[in-house]
């Protein structure tokens, strides 16, 4: 699943190919998407911006439309030059915003929908998110707060919660709570203002951090920081995907479980970060 860092620099690398240049060409699978583009076409309008706000990315056209998109588990924004060959097969296309210069390809997107500015504002997808944690004013008290108001919940599951904070995923969710040694079972509740507050800024921090440019592939692990060359994401990684093998700081084999309601994979160290405080 893309994670908040993954759908800005997607947006970025967009925005940059993209921004102030006219649309020559829009052709989509989804059938909503082709009825508005039928009435009122994508075609000649200027792209005006390309952005992320948590893991939705919405480009801005002229004469007041926005499309969003929502990655959820396999969607992806690519970019080729005009007639360069794409990397995914053509089956898996469902969006094409062409200009002169280049085609901005979506595939296996499943979550698409054209919105004026006035229904962005009031889009209850976008309105519920919490800050996003790649945001110039972001602000942690707020994260804070949306933590404390799910007392009971454990503190992994509230941090998937894109109403509490926007941007976070599945992989950063294991790696900043072994980071900051919280264990990802505690209730909220449990949890003291200051581990609170760590956890909030390393969210921050870490994202920010994987989104400088130059760097390729989500790093939490700085131990082959050196390293050049293609490398396994699991092994810039403390914990996530590294069940049953030796911690990187005390040598106790990583476990791993499914946590709550979507069973999502939850990776720790059971000694860094013990149940108890
Ligand atoms: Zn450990």
């Amino acid at each position: 699943m893309p994670e908040g860092d993954t759908i800005f620099r997607a947006a970025r690398t967009l925005h940059r190919a993209l921004a102030g240049k006219p649309v020559r060409a829009f052709e989509s699978v989804f059938p909503a998407l082709n009825r508005i583009n039928d009435d009122v076409p994508i075609a000649g309008r200027t792209i005006e911006r390309i952005h992320s706000t948590g893991k939705h990315l919405l480009i801005r056209f002229s004469g007041d439309l926005v499309l969003r998109t929502h990655m959820r588990m396999n969607g992806s924004w690519h970019i080729y030059r005009s007639g360069e060959k794409w990397q995914r097969s053509r089956r898996d296309m469902r969006i094409v915003v062409a200009t002169a210069d280049f085609e901005a390809v979506g595939f296996n997107i499943p979550v698409a929908e054209f919105l004026s500015e006035r229904e962005i504002a009031r889009s209850p997808e976008l309105r519920a998110l919490g800050p996003d944690v790649l945001a110039d004013d972001f602000d942690p008290q707020i994260v804070i707060a949306n933590l404390r108001e799910r007392a009971g919940s454990e503190i992994a599951e509230a941090l998937l919660n894109q109403r509490v904070l926007a941007g976070l995923g599945n992989v950063y969710k294991s790696e900043i709570l072994f980071m900051c040694r919280i264990n990802p079972f505690r209730r909220v509740q449990e949890l003291a203002e200051v581990d609170l507050s760590s956890i909030v800024e390393e969210s921050r921090r870490v994202l920010k951090l994987n989104v400088s440019e130059g760097l390729e592939l989500m790093t939490t692990y700085g131990g082959l920081r050196r390293t050049t060359g293609r490398t396994d994401p699991k092994d810039r990684l403390w914990v996530y995907g590294r069940a049953r093998l030796p911690c990187r700081r005390c040598g106790t084999p990583v476990v791993v479980r499914k946590q709550g309601n979507d069973a999502r994979l939850t990776y720790w160290c059971p000694h860094c970060q013990p149940s108890t405080a």
